[in-house]
């Protein structure tokens, strides 16, 4: 048997996470076995308890380690307001940036003609629910600007209806953006969404 089968199988294992290849992933576990009381010991005691834990919020679709995640069952997050996003890192970006104090709802996706996916693959008769039951007044439409994430945006609109206020996110110039760098779609969705100054 090799002496190192195990490190092995980690360095493989760890070369299929997003962001890392063989080599980075080779880079990391010589850093952890290295580190082993500082990093090593600790990673896998988390990992262990994250494996046994981690779990999708039954009303939103955060991930947590509660079948009701901390912001739906928080009473400062229920303003009204309920931010539409595709993936749960979405909603952790918007988190970090502190500028939504409402709640979420996480699709899990976007409609895809070409992928097969409907309504009912994602998380839409949920969302549906929600607004019924839940005192909601704005919806914000927080999703890519993509052409699924855009026809996605457009079904659920139509499917609200009347009954909320709907909102999307501006599109145009990124803070510290320069015209010249951007691509022409952009420079004219920003074009389109002008405002007086
Ligand atoms: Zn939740």
């Amino acid at each position: 048997m090799s002496s190192t089968r195990d490190i092995d199988a980690l360095i493989e294992m760890m070369a299929k996470l997003p962001g890392l290849g063989p080599r980075s992933s080779r880079r990391a576990v010589l850093h952890l076995i290295r580190k082993r009381a500082l990093l090593l010991h600790p990673l896998a005691d988390l990992m262990q308890s994250v494996a046994r834990t981690a779990r999708e919020c039954l009303n939103c679709g955060n991930v947590g380690t509660a079948d009701i995640c901390d912001i739906c069952t928080s009473n400062k997050r229920s303003n009204g307001e309920l931010c539409v996003v595709e993936d749960v890192s979405d909603l952790w970006a918007m988190e970090r940036t502190g500028a939504f104090k409402g709640r979420y709802h996480v699709l899990g996706g976007t409609l895809s003609a070409l992928d097969a996916i409907g309504p009912d693959e994602l998380r839409i008769p949920k969302l549906i629910d929600r607004i019924a039951t839940e005192d909601i007044t704005e919806v914000v439409l927080a999703l890519n600007a993509t052409v699924d994430g855009q026809t996605t945006a457009h079904y659920i609109a139509d499917q609200l209806g009347e009954t909320v206020q709907i909102s999307t996110l501006a599109q145009g110039v990124p803070i510290g953006g320069e015209l010249d760098y951007l691509d022409d779609g952009t420079i004219a969705a920003a074009f389109k969404a002008r405002k007086k100054i």
